[in-house]
């Protein structure tokens, strides 16, 4: 088991230092911008959806480790996705991070497993989550600015 916990914390600091997808996307359709006051993580989600499918997704922001390694991983797991089906992968992922039972139809959290041990540390589950309820409000083109509070 640490062995896999090494590897997840592998994966993590890899995308923290390397994040995939970040950067502004010039033809997006979609965008909203995240805050977490909580620690400071700043970040804005682009995505180019269409016909009900989520083309591109990119990110750009400042945060800690967690939160832009969460951005990261996120981009990587919604291309190609439907919207619905990004949504339920939201709901799937914070079930996990907020130790709530997984609902009957979750889908499968893929690579998006790494972030689990998140959990341990409740203090840094919204750094880990920002990513996702700012791709919320994009796709749902809400006020610009969601806050995690
Ligand atoms: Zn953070």
């Amino acid at each position: 088991m640490s062995d896999l916990r090494d590897l997840y914390q592998e994966v993590i600091i890899d995308h923290s230092r390397r994040p995939r997808n970040c950067g502004p996307l010039a033809r997006h359709n979609h965008r909203a911008e995240g805050f977490n006051p909580l620690c400071g993580d700043q970040l804005t989600v682009y995505l180019k959806v269409a016909d009900d499918i989520i083309e591109d997704a990119r990110f750009e922001g400042t945060g800690c480790a967690i939160s832009t390694a969460s951005a990261s991983l996120m981009t990587e797991a919604l291309k190609g996705q439907s919207t619905a089906q990004a949504e339920a992968l939201f709901a799937a992922f914070h079930a996990v991070l907020t130790g709530a039972p997984a609902p009957p139809d979750a889908v499968p959290l893929g690579k998006l497993q790494v972030l689990a041990g998140v959990q341990e540390f409740p203090a840094r589950i919204k750094c880990a989550t920002l990513a996702w309820h700012t791709l919320h409000a994009a796709l749902h083109d809400h006020a610009p600015a969601v806050s995690t509070e």
